[in-house]
């Protein structure tokens, strides 16, 4: 599983941010920055709420 950003729909709003702060994260120069493209079990729960909170719908998984 890897999370996958489409950077041409991302506008760097910082809502999956909110919602997994340890994974996503807004640089000083508005731009998106994934940490880790992976994320254990127990944080799951929080990235499918960053990815229905996109209101871009630039965020998916990638099931590999
Ligand atoms: S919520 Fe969507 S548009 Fe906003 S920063 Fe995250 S990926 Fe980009």
């Amino acid at each position: 599983m890897r999370i996958i950003v489409d950077e041409t729909l991302c506008e760097a709003n910082g809502m999956c941010e909110m919602a997994l702060p340890e994974v996503f994260f807004i640089t000083d120069d508005d731009e998106l920055e994934v940490r880790q493209d992976q994320v254990p079990k127990a944080q799951m729960e929080d990235l499918e709420q960053a990815i229905r909170s996109c209101p871009r719908r630039a965020l998916s998984l990638n099931e590999d």
